[in-house]
């Protein structure tokens, strides 16, 4: 059954997950501090808001897909914010990867309004978000859940409610550990194989047919290997994401070090004006380490 959504954030993921929604059916109001990410939304056939209460006047839910915690933050207790003009629906499904800590203090803010606030973080890249093919890890109130599902099922194949509020981040958080450890193993690889001579696209396509196969050698592999760093999913993006399991980590005394070396990988990158290219740029880390 088609519902009305508010939808702010047309970034890299955004964009393509609001349009899924419009293509399942939905009344789609987008809304993005750029103005020209609205204006496209608007050509594919959404309404264009000013501000988020604007988007969310009408809605039954507003997804939110920012970058980082404080600009969800901003989205939620700003002047036109969602705190002071939720949607009709008062649901709030927040798919950015933030804060477990910092969702957990707006959950109860907009819990004390009579607003449910899910967190939704999703996994599978800018092509899972276009194929509607994400993964979808929920945290927050089970009857939340089920109000969102529908939603969620315009954007995503698999969608699982994990626990309570934060707990979609946590399970994220995981994610986003061996996705990064992943990516250095892939860099290590090649840059190995550089050395000895051997054909990469070549050691690509024998590792994907045995036990070393991966996604991150299957999706960026090839783009490491042409030194094509257009993002994607941006260098600066999953630094944020290290930095929120090292500080999740750090709280609960667990020991991470295979991610503290990879993050220290990700700063090497972004000091040398990486930050906005995407994750196969962390291969030219190691042009720069080994002078190729
Ligand atoms: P992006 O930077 O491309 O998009 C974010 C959008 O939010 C931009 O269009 C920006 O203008 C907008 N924005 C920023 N502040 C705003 C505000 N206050 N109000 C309204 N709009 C605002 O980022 P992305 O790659 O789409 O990622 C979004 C989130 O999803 C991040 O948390 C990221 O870590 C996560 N994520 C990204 C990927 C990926 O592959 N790109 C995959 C999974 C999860």
């Amino acid at each position: 059954e088609a519902g009305s959504v508010g939808f702010i954030g047309l970034g890299t993921m955004g964009r393509e997950m609001a349009l899924n929604l419009v293509r399942a059916g939905h009344r789609v109001r987008g809304y993005d501090v750029r103005a020209e990410a609205v204006a496209d939304l608007a050509a594919h056939g959404a309404a264009a808001a000013a501000n988020p209460a604007e988007a969310a006047r009408d809605a039954d839910i507003v997804v939110t897909m920012l970058p980082d915690t404080p600009h969800v933050e901003t989205v939620v207790y700003g002047e036109a914010g969602l705190l002071r003009a939720p949607p009709r629906g008062r649901l709030v499904v927040d798919m950015s990867t933030i804060s477990p800590v910092a969702v957990r203090r707006m959950h109860a803010d907009l819990r004390a309004e009579g607003i449910d606030l899910l967190d939704a973080p999703v996994s599978g890249g800018p092509a899972g978000a276009r194929n509607a093919a994400l993964t979808i890890m929920a945290g927050g109130d089970a009857a939340a859940f089920a109000r969102a599902e529908p939603f969620l099922r315009a954007m995503g194949t698999t969608i699982t409610h994990v626990g309570a509020a934060g707990a979609g981040q946590a399970v994220k958080l995981c994610n986003q550990l061996i996705c990064g450890i992943n990516i250095q193993a892939v860099c290590e690889a090649l840059a190995l194989a550089r050395a000895s001579g051997v054909d990469l696209d070549q050691l690509r396509q024998v590792l994907l047919g045995g036990s070393a196969a991966s996604w991150m050698l299957d999706k960026l592999g090839p783009a490491m290997i042409a030194g094509d760093v257009a993002a994607g999913f941006r260098i600066d993006l999953m630094l944020k994401d290290l930095r929120l399991v090292l500080e999740q980590a750090g709280a609960l005394d667990v020991p991470l070090p295979a991610t503290a070396l990879v993050t220290s990988q990700y700063i090497e990158a972004r000091a040398h004006g990486e930050g906005r290219n995407g994750n196969q740029a962390l291969f030219r880390v190691y042009d720069r380490m080994t002078g190729r």
